[in-house]
């Protein structure tokens, strides 16, 4: 086996498996209350921008050749109804629309309501608790209002049933075909959610949404899941978080052939961020992160170190 190791130049033949800038999805907060950018204390090097920093992370982002946005948005008003969601003058429709008339970027958004909720809950809450079927009739409202601000791709993320399926049928029926569904098909309870948590201002007040979010000691029912949604009519389909959840990646690779999305989550980020940061593991370990992703199948990543990898900080092979 050692031959064919022996040099780099054979080593880097001999690797089938790719990594391309245009692969990675970098996620971007946008905040509404906020009148210049400003650090997310629980994520090193992740910002919320405003309007103008927004634009300069735009310019920055797609001169190192980042081609796709994951939007997040934090309002300046929150309600139980969660009603600045689906605002034509709201943060994430403003930035969807500057991204789309200025930048040649794939812009996708996330659908959820537990940034725009009092409660902090994905849905709205009727009988103490999130009731499936009327937060449905907010999702369709945010959808259309953010594609008629041009946005490519909608990533609805509140696990309600139907979800995908609500959301095709009310773009469809606005003339809205040509807009895209990523559906966050398996999508974990998991606690390496909880800097995003801090980061988009949306941690429940009370409760957790494991009556929502999937088990992660069932190891089939994300099969349902992606059969739901690619029937409901989802464009590509995601597995979230990534790194534990490896295994399942590489499952839906051999079982489904649509276009599959990974997201590396927060938490991710976080542990190695600070173990490179603080010396404990060396910068070359981004480019095995990286690559784990890929050999599992993905065809898209979500990654907070999106903008880090191509930014120069890191001499990645991969990227040379
Ligand atoms: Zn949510």
């Amino acid at each position: 086996m050692r031959r064919s190791r022996a040099s780099i130049t054979m080593r880097d033949s001999l690797a089938d498996v790719k990594v391309r800038r245009d692969s990675l999805v970098m996620p971007v907060f946008v905040d509404e209350n906020l009148r210049e950018k400003k650090e997310i204390q629980e994520m090193r090097g992740i910002y919320r921008y405003d309007i103008n920093s927004y634009r300069k992370h735009l310019d920055h982002l797609t001169a190192n050749g980042i081609r796709n946005i994951l939007l997040f948005g934090i309002p300046s008003h929150k309600d139980s109804t969660g009603s600045a969601s689906y605002s034509s003058e709201g943060i994430v429709q403003k930035a969807i629309a500057i991204a789309r008339e200025n930048y040649s970027l794939n812009v996708m958004a996330d659908l959820c309501l537990c940034e725009y909720t009092d409660t902090g809950q994905c849905g709205l809450i009727r009988n103490g608790a999130v009731d499936n079927d009327s937060t449905l009739k907010v999702y369709e409202k945010i959808a259309l209002s953010y594609a008629q601000a041009g946005v490519n791709v909608i990533a609805p993320s509140g696990m309600m049933d139907g979800q995908v399926g609500v959301i095709r049928n009310a773009l469809d029926t606005s003339g809205f075909n040509n807009t895209m569904i990523m559906a966050y098909s398996v999508k974990y309870a998991s606690t390496l959610y909880n800097p995003f948590r801090y980061a988009a201002d949306s941690a429940p007040r009370e409760g957790d949404r494991k009556s929502y979010q999937m088990d992660y000691r069932r190891s089939q029912e994300w099969i349902d899941e992606i059969e739901l949604d690619i029937n409901e009519g989802a464009d590509i389909i995601m597995v979230k978080p990534g790194l534990f959840y490896l295994d399942i990646v590489r499952s839906v690779r051999e079982r489904f052939h649509k276009p599959l999305a990974v997201y590396s989550v927060s938490g991710e980020y976080v542990m190695i961020r600070n173990a490179i940061d603080s010396g404990f593991l060396p910068q070359e370990t981004l480019e095995e992160y990286l690559y784990s992703f890929f050999r599992a199948g993905a065809d898209l990543l979500i990654t907070y170190f999106a903008d880090y990898l191509t930014s120069g900080n890191v001499s990645l092979a991969a990227f040379r």
